[in-house]
């Protein structure tokens, strides 16, 4: 990467060359860009909602239509029968994740798949009890924890252990996470720490902390909500134990859409883990039998509860298509030249007004997604609403932090130089 940076140029011609010469341009037309802004904009939010592909409305008006013409028959003569409609979905996510197919299922909530997998991997004893999460965890994951804890009869305080930077530092190193795990050693019930942190967009090196968790006898599970559709995941190759994601931010299924989760097959048929069951995890071939007793399908799909969301699926199956066109690893390599010319961009920037710009997510392509959190010393949320009044749209986070997501589907090198055009004039 450095060599290319090089002989990058803060310019908008340069910019439109790197476009021009993006095998991945013509995504961007596949989604509509909001029209909300006086302004041109510039969608940077793709971590919080990621846009709608174009083909949306086609693949839902389809689950429409055919509910309009079959009614309840929809679920077998649909042109895509609802009754099996959620393993259309399962294929294309255990790519994204890098898992098999029998290790993923879609459906429900985020924070309801992870109380739903804890339930099945949050198993305190009493002498093995503590949880291993990040400081400054998303709220709702903090919020599933404490209430886990307190589920098992343990207060949160003694039971969940954050891990945090150290004192002046941005960034949480891999090496205390691992010595922190092996100092917690056999009380050590559970890692669950995010792919990638929603604040500060560091990756976390998911198959070392896995590595050292089950070293102790740690269950590892990840939340990742920030790394899906974002980064490359080998869920599988890893050994990561449980896994969940919501699927409208990077992987644009819309608002409230429905979640992912991810399963080791090595749990998957094991008789000895435990879960809350529901009609839609029982065996296919006689459920409608209703008999008494559950009897899970041999594949992640056991922990479904209800039957498929078809409406909210149709969504999510517009966006996977378009990322099964393309694959991680292809998008996974704009996104990371994408964030470091728009990084190069604000650097460039920021030498030229004054140095008040730091960016606190990972310097190390690797190491991050396609994210850059920016605190601008001094500005305050001043300099934020005037980059939104300009057609950006960012996120602003307490106390100083600018979050921008350049999403590698439909942002472009253009819209890099626009936003140092913006921020420059902002800060002059
Ligand atoms: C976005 C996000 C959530 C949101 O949870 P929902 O159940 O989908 O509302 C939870 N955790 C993390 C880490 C997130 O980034």
């Amino acid at each position: 990467m450095s060599n290319i940076v090089s002989n990058w140029e803060n310019s908008e011609s340069f910019a439109k060359k790197l476009d021009q010469n993006d095998s991945l341009k013509t995504y961007r037309e596949h989604f509509h860009m909001p029209t909300f802004t006086k302004n041109p904009i510039i969608y940077y939010t793709g971590n919080s909602l990621g846009l709608q592909p174009k083909s949306t409305k086609s693949y839902i008006n389809q689950e429409l239509d055919d509910w309009a013409k079959w009614g309840v028959e929809g679920h077998f003569y649909a042109k895509n029968p609802w009754m099996p409609y959620h393993e259309l979905l399962a294929k294309k996510t255990a790519k994204i994740v890098g898992a098999k197919e029998s290790e993923v299922a879609v459906t429900h909530s985020l924070t309801t798949n992870l109380h739903l997998l804890m339930v099945s991997f949050y198993r305190p004893t009493k002498s093995r009890f503590k949880i291993l999460c990040e400081k400054k965890a998303f709220p709702s994951d903090q919020y599933a924890l404490q209430s886990q804890a307190q589920f098992h009869g343990y207060n949160p305080e003694e039971c969940i252990v954050e891990i945090s930077p150290r004192e002046g530092e941005k960034l949480i190193r891999t090496d205390d996470i691992i010595n922190k795990v092996q100092e917690l050693g056999e009380s050590l019930s559970m890692i669950m720490i995010g792919g990638v942190n929603y604040f500060s967009g560091q990756v976390f090196e998911m198959e070392k902390i896995t590595k050292a968790g089950h070293k102790v006898g740690a269950i590892v599970g990840f939340d990742l909500a920030h790394a899906a559709g974002n980064i490359v995941l080998e869920l599988n190759k890893w050994d990561v134990d449980f896994a969940a994601w919501c699927t409208y931010k990077y992987l644009n299924s819309g608002p409230g859409g429905v979640s992912g989760y991810y399963i080791n097959e090595k749990h998957v048929t094991n008789p000895s883990i435990l879960r809350f069951a529901g009609w839609w995890g029982h065996d296919k071939s006689n459920r409608f039998e209703m008999p008494d007793k559950f009897k899970p399908i041999p594949t992640a799909e056991s922990w479904q509860l209800s039957n498929a969301p078809v409406i909210s699926m149709a969504a999510h199956l517009a966006s996977l298509d378009i990322f099964d066109e393309i694959g991680m690893k292809a998008l996974r390599e704009k996104s990371e030249k994408l964030t470091a010319y728009q990084e190069f961009v604000i650097n460039d920037v920021n030498n030229k007004t004054g140095g008040n710009l730091e960016i606190i997510t990972p310097k190390n392509p690797k190491d991050r997604g396609c994210q850059l959190s920016i605190v601008a010393h001094g500005y305050g949320k001043k300099l934020f609403d005037e980059i939104s009044e300009k057609g950006v749209v960012a996120d602003w986070r307490e106390p100083n932090v600018i979050r921008i997501a350049p999403v590698p589907l439909y942002n472009n090198y253009e819209d890099a130089y626009r936003f140092g055009q913006i921020l420059k004039n902002a800060l002059s």
